[in-house]
């Protein structure tokens, strides 16, 4: 058996372990919808969601973020990433508290639409598992997949295996990869609205170098930082 076999056994046989078999129950998958807002609610709501974490430091300074403003926000966990044990010590208070969700980016940020279902599933298994064992939460219901892309296959393999929440976004801080700090506050500025799900990325320092001008943003609109599970009511 070469060195690729084994490790897809092994990982095989992990995921028979660790998704319950009440779970592996064909879902209810035509009932899944594509998300790119929050439901309605009584006060202006906004989740400011971060994915990826290909920067340690970028992921630190979002978490310190969080903890000396009292903020929530939604991680989406690429998990083949170091930054996230790399700032576990930090992490795991805020993650306790429910200021912090993690929720599902892949293991290797792969376009899961060009995937069969088994690599799907074995991709968003991969950071799942990844998230219970180091952070003891269950990131269930909630996935973005990579580069937003998604269709019926991406959302019928990931309903089989509990994952009925596909997130999308309604505006973008544009900080995937470099993006002048101007820029990104402009995004800002339009993105963050009633309802809105921000996407942003953990990748580089650009919004964390302008992270007071981005709260005057959100605060000038009188608009309540929620974390996905808060506002799809899974707390
Ligand atoms: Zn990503």
């Amino acid at each position: 058996m070469d060195r690729r076999t084994f490790l897809g056994t092994v990982s095989g046989a992990t995921i028979g372990l660790a998704i319950p078999s009440s779970l592996t129950a064909p879902a209810h998958a035509r009932s899944v919808r594509i998300i790119r807002e929050l439901p309605s609610w009584g006060e202006k709501r906004t989740a400011w969601t971060v994915d990826d974490g290909t920067s340690p430091e970028a992921v630190r300074r979002y978490i310190r973020l969080v903890a000396e403003n009292d903020l929530r926000l939604t991680f989406f966990v690429y998990s083949a990433m170091g930054s996230w044990l790399a700032n576990k010590r930090e992490l795991q208070p805020l993650v306790d508290s429910g200021q912090i969700q993690l929720a599902n980016h892949t293991a290797h940020h792969p376009a899961l639409a060009g995937l069969s279902t088994k690599e799907i599933q074995k991709e968003l298994t991969g950071a799942h598992i990844f998230i219970e064992k180091h952070f003891g939460v269950d990131a269930r219901p909630f996935y973005r997949p990579p580069y937003g892309s998604i269709n019926k296959k991406v959302v019928n393999a990931a309903a089989e295996i509990g994952y009925t929440m596909p997130m999308l976004w309604s505006g973008s801080l544009g900080d995937a990869s470099n993006i002048r700090s101007g820029r990104l506050l402009a995004l800002a500025k339009s993105s963050f609205y009633d309802g809105s799900i921000v996407l942003a990325h953990a990748n580089n320092l650009t919004a964390p170098s302008i992270f007071p001008r981005l709260l005057k943003v959100i605060n000038g609109k009188e608009l309540q930082l929620v974390t996905l599970a808060e506002a799809f009511d899974q707390v």
